[in-house]
């Protein structure tokens, strides 16, 4: 029988039919799939409380001709916090929306799985304010997918001296010698770069271990919301429920 393993995390749930559900899991061997669980609506299915958004674990999986089905689930994380917290839950969706849309089958998606499990478990920390939890995921998306910005040097020269603005629409920092013909600048504040240099370039375990200043805040969430208007096509439903709540 063509049984394999895969450990991961469950992005979306879709009823199918009168007791069915397709499930899209966000694995580590073979980047996001989908696969039916047969049964997975009936009360007494084993399946029931294992296939949901959020859940991670190790799903035993029967690859068909044509189509991948849920045999059983063993789950080692509910975040079952979220189901206390709706403020968090609405964020949480929307980080499975944005790694939905930036995943796809058979690609090494190891690192956008590790970081929305990271970024999950942050959302249980009430120290850290979920808006900065955004930013971070946002960032941190971006810059696995190939389209973070340059925050680092000079995004024309590469110089790292002269005094620099940032530009959303040329992707970061620029210099005073190469920002001439820039219409969008603006000045961050130093710690501002810093913080976005370390979300660009610490270890995903380390990503949610700080908090800042309301001023970076507020120029971070600048930042990111017109970088993801920029750069981000899809507009994410649950981004607009979200933003209905805020
Ligand atoms: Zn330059």
């Amino acid at each position: 029988m063509n049984q394999i393993v895969l450990t991961g995390m469950v992005l979306s749930v879709t009823p199918i039919g009168e007791y069915d559900r397709r499930v899209v899991i966000l694995t580590k061997e073979q980047g996001k799939i989908s696969a039916f669980a047969r049964g997975a609506r009936k009360p007494n299915s084993p399946l029931v409380g294992a296939v949901n958004p959020f859940s991670f674990g190790e799903f035993t999986i029967y690859a068909g001709r044509t189509s991948y089905t849920i045999q059983s689930a063993k789950i080692t994380n509910y975040f079952a916090e979220l189901r206390e917290d709706m403020m968090g839950a609405y964020y949480g969706f929307y980080f499975l929306e944005f790694a939905d849309y930036y995943t796809k089958e058979a690609n090494d998606e190891r690192e956008i799985l590790k970081l929305l499990y990271q970024t999950l478990r942050a959302l249980g920390n009430p120290k850290l304010p979920n808006r900065l939890i955004r930013y971070i995921f946002e960032l941190r998306a971006l810059c696995i997918n190939g389209e973070g910005p340059q925050i680092f040097q000079c995004i024309t020269c590469g110089c790292t001296e002269r005094p620099m603005v940032f530009s959303v629409k040329k992707g970061g920092l620029v210099c005073s010698e190469c920002s001439g013909d820039i219409i969008d600048s603006i000045h961050l504040d130093q710690s501002t770069i810093y913080t976005m240099q370390y979300i660009e370039s610490t270890k995903i375990e380390k990503l949610y271990t700080f908090v800042v200043k309301e001023k970076v805040m507020d120029e971070l969430a600048w930042v990111m919301q017109r970088y993801t208007d920029v750069y981000i096509e899809k507009r994410f439903k649950s981004l607009e429920i979200l933003e209905t709540l805020l």
